[in-house]
């Protein structure tokens, strides 16, 4: 029907590999299957970290029922069918392996209700083998459940972790999941409790502020036919950084650096590139956690633009750019903290910092700018503060030091008023 063995030639240019070695292996691999069959809601359960129970339920397409019994045959998959396709991927999946790997490691159970049949159809496997076949009722989509992870690999079962620590594992995969779908239900229950429950949401930054308590900020670029989305919280937290590319969380050390440079520790930092597929290379690493991307520098490069402010008005991007003003010098602290009263914000400039920065965009080195900056508690003329803060305004990342320590602290001057009872 849908689903076709690869042919050979495919099959050896594939990086396959052991994709299954966590229960979050595991969820990967549904979660993925689940979102390229189109589902908008995505039911994740796990019993003991996954270690006796993992299931994935979904509202996608489903399997036609003449293809259930292929899905757990190695290479088997409807998502590719040479080598062309590759090239121009848009699906998570591609090597149909994951669910073979899963059957022959587990007890499973998959059913699932193609949308254009009026019932579902249930297949038992165990270690890999078919136990039954029939009938069932059901919704439209598609219900994976994984019994006994690796009961017939008793040394793969022991280097699993904690239950605990298997369970916050695929925590963190969902939640990235989330992130790059904000369009789709998510759902988690771990031992009967419900973990997560993400309804979609109407855009990325919707969904980032749910999951990290707190407002972002975004900023846009698009060069080349490559698309950049940064969002950075505008609160200060335990940093946390996440790059996802064409919606595939992926790690890559290069961008992952560099996104640490531009905007700090401390903040939350995600970043959304989209490149053309033939620009892309997921085929590196067998849980396609890696990704190779011909035009890296040319991404880097738009990525230290992108967090460029404007020059000329003072607004970081989502404040009202209705009009610019002078800085204002409220007053000092300890001679390390500069008080400025700009536009709508009181801002805590670190002086120290901010002369850092201004040193490293005049070309000093790192090292250089930070030795010739003003210490904490030099004395500092007022015009001096006011005269770095007016070349701060068009510093190409204003936001934090050379070493990614932010320059600045602010707070609207409406939250200052609100919380005196007065109206700004
Ligand atoms: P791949 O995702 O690389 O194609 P898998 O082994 O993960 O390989 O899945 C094999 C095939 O099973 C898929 O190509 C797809 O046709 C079908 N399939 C798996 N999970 C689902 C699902 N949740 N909904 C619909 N079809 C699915
Ligand atoms: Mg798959």
């Amino acid at each position: 029907m849908f689903v076709e063995l690869l042919p050979e030639h495919v099959r050896k240019l594939i990086s396959a590999g052991e994709v299954i070695e966590s229960p979050a292996d595991c969820v990967k691999e549904l979660i993925e299957n689940s979102l390229d069959a189109k589902a908008t809601k995505i039911e994740v359960e796990l019993v003991k970290g996954g270690k006796s129970y993992i299931s994935v339920k979904d509202d996608g397409i489903g399997i036609h029922p003449q293809d259930i019994d292929k899905v757990i045959l190695e290479y088997a998959t409807s998502k590719i069918r040479s080598l062309e396709d590759l090239s121009y991927l848009q699906t998570y999946g591609f090597r149909g392996e994951a669910l073979t790997a899963i059957a022959k490691v587990s007890r499973m159970l998959i059913s699932s209700r193609f949308f254009q049949e009026n019932a579902g159809m249930q297949m038992k496997v165990e270690s890999g083998k078919v136990i039954y076949k029939r009938e069932t009722g059901m919704s439209t989509g598609t219900k994976i459940e994984v019994f006994d992870l690796f009961y017939n690999l008793p040394a793969r079962q022991k280097f699993l972790k904690k239950e605990d620590t298997e369970r916050n594992k695929v925590l963190k995969l969902i939640k990235e999941y989330a992130i790059a779908k904000h369009n789709v239900h998510f759902v988690f229950v771990s031992n009967n409790r419900q973990v997560l429950n993400l309804p979609k949401v109407k855009d990325k930054k919707t969904r980032l502020e749910d999951l990290f308590n707190s407002p972002f900020e975004e900023f846009y670029r698009e060069e080349d036919y490559i698309r950049l989305n940064l969002f950075v919280s505008t609160e200060n937290q335990k940093g946390d950084l996440h790059v996802f590319v064409n919606s595939r969380p992926v790690f890559n050390r290069n961008l992952v650096e560099h996104l640490r440079r531009i905007v700090g520790y401390k903040k939350v930092g995600v970043c959304f590139i989209d490149i053309p597929s033939y620009m892309v290379d997921f085929n590196v690493h067998p849980k396609k956690r890696e990704v190779k991307i011909y035009k890296e520098r040319k991404v880097m490069e738009m990525l230290s633009n992108v967090f460029r402010k404007p020059k000329t008005t003072v607004t970081l991007s989502q404040e009202k750019p209705s009009y610019t003003t002078e800085p204002i010098l409220v007053g000092t602290m300890d001679d390390t903290v500069a008080i400025i009263r700009l536009g709508d914000f009181l801002y805590f400039f670190d002086l120290h910092l901010l002369s850092e920065r201004l040193n490293y965009e005049m070309g000093m080195d790192e090292t250089k700018s930070c030795k010739l900056a003003f210490k904490s508690g030099d004395k500092i003329q007022r015009e001096e503060i006011l005269n770095l803060v007016s070349r701060w305004m068009e510093f190409s990342n204003p936001h934090v030091c050379p070493h990614g320590r932010p320059i600045y602290y602010k707070i609207y001057l409406g939250d200052i008023y609100k919380n005196l009872g007065r109206g700004y």
